[in-house]
């Protein structure tokens, strides 16, 4: 049986004050009394301070990225083993901003997954078509290979520890979410996928989280679906009402 997982994505929003704030109130409001997991992955200077707030409760914090070598001369840039240490369990991993405005590929997306494990956090790894590749019916082709060239080589006991997130690119920060039929439609080819890569018992087992819009009035309808088993959320998560009543709703599914 698949946990819910309710994921925020604060991207480059709230301060350590605001962070802290925020970690205040979702702390108030008991989060453990769900039974769902929930993950938050603020901006890298804010996350000790989310952190801290919300130490007594079991809400995971997470990074937003990573650099693909564990330490080096790499000015600006963070490793995972910084994010271990500071308490966080996930990072995620190929975010579309990531892809469209840092120019990441597969290729990296795949280094950085590695180098998550190595350092003992959850890559979360996110994959999607853009509104073209949509439009040109080549959005089951850029998935596969997205998968592809993520895993290519990954042992079961790697991917036992992954997360995917299906983030259609047209949805995401645009208002314009999936359909719940087209998100389980890629959810369940995601799932296939991995089925015949690696096995029935793995892809069964596996998270695969829907992003793109999601927000309190459509979370219902999409982790309704079989195969969608929680949520990255950008925009809804920055305010923790938001993000608190979205964790309500998936623990009542
Ligand atoms: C995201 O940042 O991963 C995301 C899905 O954003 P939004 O919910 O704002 O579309």
């Amino acid at each position: 049986m698949r946990k819910f997982l309710i994921a925020g994505n604060w991207k480059m929003f709230h301060t350590p004050k605001e962070a802290a704030e925020y970690g205040r109130k979702l702390a108030h409001k008991n989060p453990d009394q769900y039974d769902i997991d929930v993950l938050l992955c603020p901006p890298a200077l804010s996350l000790p301070a989310l952190r801290e707030t919300l130490r007594h409760t079991k809400v995971a914090v997470g990074g937003q990225n990573i650099h693909q070598e564990p330490k080096g001369a790499f000015t600006g840039e963070m490793s995972a083993e910084m994010y271990k240490d500071a308490g966080a369990s996930y990072v995620l991993v190929g975010h579309s901003e990531r892809r469209q405005y840092f120019g990441e590929t597969d290729e990296l997306v795949r280094s950085k997954t590695i180098r998550a494990l190595e350092a003992g956090l959850t890559p979360l790894v996110c994959i999607g078509e853009t509104l073209d590749e949509r439009k040109n019916n080549q959005t089951s082709n850029v998935i596969l290979t997205q998968l592809n060239g993520a895993f290519k080589h990954f042992s079961k006991s790697d991917m036992s520890k992954i997360v995917i997130a299906y983030e259609p690119v047209w949805a995401i920060g645009t208002g314009k979410t999936a359909t719940p039929e087209q998100a389980q439609e890629l959810h369940l080819l995601i799932r296939r996928t991995i089925e015949l890569e690696f096995d029935a018992a793995l892809a069964n087992d596996m998270r695969i989280l829907y992003g793109g819009s999601v927000k309190v009035e459509n979370a219902r309808d999409l982790l309704s679906r079989p195969d969608i088993d929680g949520a990255l959320i950008g925009g809804a998560s920055l305010k923790v009402d938001d993000f608190h009543k979205i964790i309500e709703i998936a623990h009542q599914l």
